[in-house]
């Protein structure tokens, strides 16, 4: 049972950009207070009075963080022949597990249908099974005038961010740039935002026929047939975009360097572009493709080289990169041997959803690349307020929902397949040692991760309505 009230005493918390000892109270689903060490215990915190019903939980030596929100994630997609196996029980379930209290999921638009259905898919999905809060963001795959019209009604409906791809035209996802300016026109009026998977499709339809042809088949040749010139293009493409369009435009999974130049560019220009990069370009290079099992890392954009995964990192230490998402993708071993002898069979995924946070926190705060407020800022703060969820989710502020992180900082432990809990049959982060450990997570006031267990009840994971801030993220 919930108790009316939790204390959450004597821990370190990252509040905003300050690091202290602090005691956070929460009530029903909400921070109602923080304080001073001693400054909120029982019968202490002043003429409101705690609840007779309070849970003491000692969180001295941990470090209290505001639970972890994914905007770059894909459950139940149908894709390059498979469907990914974390749906809204199972991709939650290692969300939690992984520090995550909120998520973003992508819906594509199927053929015919309109792009209500995207939402309407989500909600039934998400009906009885989903455990932390999640949203949506519509994919366009059909530009139509009746799709278009629709763009006003699921920005109301809490969907502001709606993506596009530049590719994967034979899996009926590609989108022309003369839709994707009517797209952000439509988005712009509309106070949205357009996210775009930015590959050159022209570039990658020349490569990946001569390599095949060429009898390069392996792993690695994904990457050759999709180099980071091929994302550098599309970038331009975009920035240009941006600029005659005047509207919000987001690029996912950044890995490229020279698209970091570009978008930083016009960022100092007043263009309104912004972008993420993904857990496994911070840690994985190109050399893991070349390994006999290399068809387990086969993502889209490819893994780059370590000269430019050095440039990611400098991006998110000084900011130009605001955030980290996973860009979970999970698929079967199955599914990927489809890959085995033809990389352009492979279906295209990660799973991510759960290392990404403890990931972060092991090669960014503890080998001393980012602050521990950076760290925040990069799993929760951030993608919370460019996606529209701030000041509710994201950060420990009274107010706020409690989704809280309680994290032991020296616990070091080995990451793999043994100790993850995603529903994919095998992982890419096998054997990595960690630094730092999730020891119990809290949705809206609720223990949901207690140890090893998850404690939550399937369905009880909530829609979040998202509404973009009025001002761009330009400049800021
Ligand atoms: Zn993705």
């Amino acid at each position: 049972m919930t108790p009316a009230a939790t204390l959450i005493r004597g821990g370190t918390a990252v509040v905003g950009e300050e690091v202290s000892r602090k005691d956070i109270l929460i009530e029903g689903e909400q921070i109602i207070a923080i304080g001073d060490p001693g400054e909120l215990s029982a019968g202490g915190r002043g003429e409101a009075g705690i609840s007779t019903n309070l849970e003491v939980i000692d969180a001295e030596d941990l470090l209290v963080l505001p639970g972890g929100v994914d905007t770059h994630v894909h459950f139940n997609d149908v894709f390059m022949g498979t469907v990914s196996v974390h749906d809204y029980y199972t991709g939650t379930r290692a969300a939690a597990f992984g520090g995550v209290t909120s998520i973003i999921d992508f819906s594509n638009q199927v053929p015919g249908g309109s792009l209500a259905k995207t939402l309407d898919d989500k909600h039934e999905e998400a009906a009885g099974k989903a455990i932390v809060d999640w949203g949506v963001h519509p994919v366009i795959t059909e530009p139509t005038e009746e799709t278009l019209a629709e763009i006003p009604h699921v920005v109301e409906a809490g969907a502001p961010t709606i993506k596009c791809y530049m590719t994967y035209r034979e899996d009926g996802l590609l989108i022309e740039d003369r839709d994707l300016e009517r797209i952000a026109a439509g988005l712009t009026a509309a106070g949205g935002m357009l996210m775009l998977h930015a590959e050159d499709n022209d570039m990658i339809e020349a490569n990946v026929p001569r390599l095949v042809a060429e009898g390069k088949l392996a792993a690695i040749y994904h990457a050759r047939s999709k180099p980071a010139e091929v994302e550098t293009e599309a970038i331009r493409r975009i920035v240009g975009m941006a600029e005659r369009t005047g509207g919000r435009f987001f690029v996912v999974h950044l890995a490229s360097a020279a698209g970091l130049d570009l978008i930083t560019e016009a960022r100092a220009r007043g263009v309104d572009v912004n972008t993420e990069t993904c857990t496994h370009y911070l840690v994985f290079t190109d050399k893991v493709l070349e390994r006999d099992d290399g068809i387990k890392w086969i993502c889209s954009p490819p893994l780059r080289d370590a000269a430019i995964q050095e440039k990611l990192w400098e991006g998110v230490v000084d900011g130009r990169i605001p955030m980290v998402t996973s860009d979970d993708a999970a698929y079967s071993w199955e599914a990927k041997l489809y890959g085995k002898d033809r990389f352009d069979k492979c279906p295209n995924g990660i799973p991510g959803i759960e290392p990404r946070f403890q990931i972060l926190y092991s090669e960014g705060v503890a080998k001393g690349r980012i602050s521990l407020s950076r760290f925040v800022e990069i799993v929760a703060s951030e993608p919370a307020r460019l996606f529209g969820m701030a000041p509710r989710k994201g950060s420990l502020a009274v107010g706020a929902d409690a989704d809280i992180v309680l994290f032991d900082p020296e616990a070091r432990w080995t990451m793999g397949q043994e100790t993850l809990h995603m529903a994919a049959d095998w992982s890419g982060y096998e054997g990595i040692d960690i630094t730092g450990k999730i020891m119990r997570v809290f949705s809206r006031g609720e223990m949901i991760i207690d140890g090893p267990e998850c404690v939550a009840a399937e369905g009880r994971g909530r829609y979040i309505h998202c509404a973009l801030p009025v001002a761009g993220g330009a400049g800021g």
